[in-house]
């Protein structure tokens, strides 16, 4: 598989090696997966700085199921939404 490229949500920089990321599996106000790529520490920083992702409700147990929903735990070899 190729190793995917990321485009940093926050400062639109791109790059390889994903290591920080939002998944919208852990917030209740998102009906469908987004994940939002950083590029950094200070770029996942901003972004939880600058939103209110810290006051969004956590999404309550059981996760929902299906492809769309598999935990994921590295975002170089798959293919996510972004937006
Ligand atoms: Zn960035």
């Amino acid at each position: 598989m190729v190793k995917k490229l990321h485009t940093c949500y926050v400062c639109h920089k791109t790059f390889f090696n994903g290591v920080y990321w939002f998944d919208s599996l852990y917030y209740n106000n998102f009906d469908k997966r987004i994940i939002r790529p950083f590029c950094g520490p200070i770029c996942s920083n901003r972004y939880r700085d600058t939103t209110d992702v810290n006051d969004w409700p956590d999404r309550e147990k059981p996760f929902p199921k299906g492809d769309e929903w598999k935990l994921i735990q590295d975002i170089d070899y798959i293919d996510y939404e972004t937006d």
